[in-house]
């Protein structure tokens, strides 16, 4: 059985910024129950660790890690949760913080993370068969395992969650940081400064992105962020799998945050919905259509085309909730159009778990217009609480959300091509008329009851690469 050890800098439900959380939540879960492999995972230890789940961690062992001249503290914690080991990385310095990422040392942080997680392959019992590195912070610990072999044989993956994000680094980081030779340093160099995730895709054996679509356009000057032409080198080796999620925890017949369980009953989903309006404070009515928008509020959520048009949108009998936060430029965007229409616009920013399902059960559209999306997991789990997509067909949208077509029955939500205001606002208009008419409203619900979006498909592809 291949052993394999993700590297990884969130996963729920210990840490959470966004859709990467998620996958490495649960992909390893679902990989294992397979029996065909076993994953592990290796994280850093942040505070925001809660307390319950401090408490079962076992300490493994306490070592050194180089960073440059430098020699810094590394424990090793452990616990298995639902059958999977995770491996925690403890060095308070770079990671007691408050936030997850956000410091103008992130590029040391997690060349120390890399270099402690060879080091703990070099040191540990676990000797993978294959390392699977995830997004530019676990970039150098794919980079470094290819260089030193911790394992001999050992092969590594890299999974591109979003290019946006590379790691970026002033090039004399290269000896400050790294401990390589010198020879290496083209792997790593990009643009003349240190790029963390083209060496990523320099050096793994296999690259993988989360959605077919987002493997195509990558390699295009317009989505690539200039690694497009890194990825054509390597795009032999380059391949698409789409995100799963977890349907057993995303599911509104057992989610605990929610009022009123449903499956597909639509007076359930619409107590839900009274529910939500009573507690946040909009008129409470099951009948007005509700339109919800769940994000990280920065431009590659397709926020700017929200922005020209979701005033003009809100003057007829909608409800629109949000919850998000991010850029000020949108978040004092959403708070002021709740000020003008505060019997209509609900807008919460900050970040919370339990409230995001609530609006995902409580909402009949999830507005997701991304500039664009790697894969996006909001939609898939706005599919599994019934709430219909109204989304960009760019990335992982176009990949998971079929358009709905009134002549032949077919689809899942409602998409447009374009990254134009006007398309978003078109789409949103005929959403508020399919609401309105019960034959294909109920059959475009009757679709989405029958999408699957759980890890079988892409767990099989991810098996065949190991
Ligand atoms: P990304 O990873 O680019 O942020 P995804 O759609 O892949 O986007 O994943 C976003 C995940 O984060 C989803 O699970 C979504 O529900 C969740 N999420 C985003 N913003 C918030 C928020 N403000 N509060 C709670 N959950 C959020």
């Amino acid at each position: 059985m291949k052993k394999i050890l993700y590297v990884a800098s969130e996963c729920t439900p210990f840490f959470k910024s966004g859709g990467l959380a998620d996958v490495i939540g649960s992909l390893p879960q679902y990989l294992n129950k397979t029996k065909k492999c076993e994953v592990r995972v290796i994280l850093p230890l942040y505070k925001q660790l809660k307390e319950a789940f401090r408490e079962q961690l076992t300490e493994v062992m306490i070592y050194t890690t180089e960073v440059g001249w430098r020699q810094q503290y590394t424990g090793i914690y452990e616990m298995v949760y639902e059958g999977v080991h995770y491996y925690f990385v403890d060095n308070e310095y770079y990671f007691n913080r408050e936030s997850l990422y956000g410091y103008i040392d992130d590029g040391e942080r997690f060349i120390y993370f890399s270099n402690a997680v060879i080091e703990f392959i070099y040191r540990g019992d676990f000797k993978p068969d294959v390392l699977h590195g995830h997004d530019w912070q676990a970039a150098a610990a794919v980079a470094i395992c290819n260089i030193k072999k911790p394992v001999p044989g050992i092969r590594t993956v890299f999974t591109i969650h979003n290019i946006l994000y590379q790691g970026w680094l002033m090039h004399s980081a290269f000896e400050e940081l790294l401990n390589l030779d010198r020879i290496h340093f083209a792997g790593f160099e990009w643009g003349g400064m240190l790029n963390l995730m083209k060496a990523g895709i320099f050096h793994a054996d296999k690259i993988t992105t989360v959605s077919p679509t987002y493997a195509e356009e990558i390699k295009m000057d317009y989505y690539g962020e200039g690694l497009q032409w890194m990825l054509q080198q390597r795009n032999a080796d380059v391949l698409g799998i789409v995100n799963g999620i977890n349907v057993d925890d995303y599911n509104p017949m057992k989610d605990p945050n929610i009022p009123v369980s449903y499956k597909t009953s639509l007076p359930k989903k619409r107590e839900n919905k009274k529910a939500l309006q009573q507690e946040i404070g909009l008129p409470v009515d099951a009948d007005v259509p509700m339109f919800s928008i769940i994000t990280r509020m920065v431009e590659q959520k397709g926020l700017h085309l929200v922005m020209a048009i979701l005033e003009e949108f809100v003057q007829q009998h909608v409800q629109i909730v949000v919850l998000g936060n991010g850029l000020y430029e949108f978040e004092s965007y959403f708070n002021e159009l709740q000020r003008k229409y505060p019997e209509k616009v609900q807008v919460t920013i900050g970040f919370d778990e339990g409230f995001s399902r609530r609006i995902y059960a409580a909402s009949d559209f999830f507005i997701m217009p991304s500039l664009f999306e790697p894969c996006g997991l909001s939609q898939l789990i706005a599919l599994q609480y019934k709430a219909i997509p109204i989304v960009r067909e760019t990335g992982g949208l176009k990949d998971t959300v079929i358009p709905y077509n009134i002549y032949s029955g077919i689809g899942t939500g409602l998409t447009f091509a374009n990254y134009n205001a006007h398309e978003l606002l078109s789409k949103l208009n005929e959403a508020v008329r399919l609401y309105r008419d019960p034959e294909n409203y109920k059959l475009l619900l009757k679709n989405i009851s029958k999408v699957n979006n759980s890890w079988a498909k892409s767990a099989a592809q991810y098996l065949a690469i190991y």
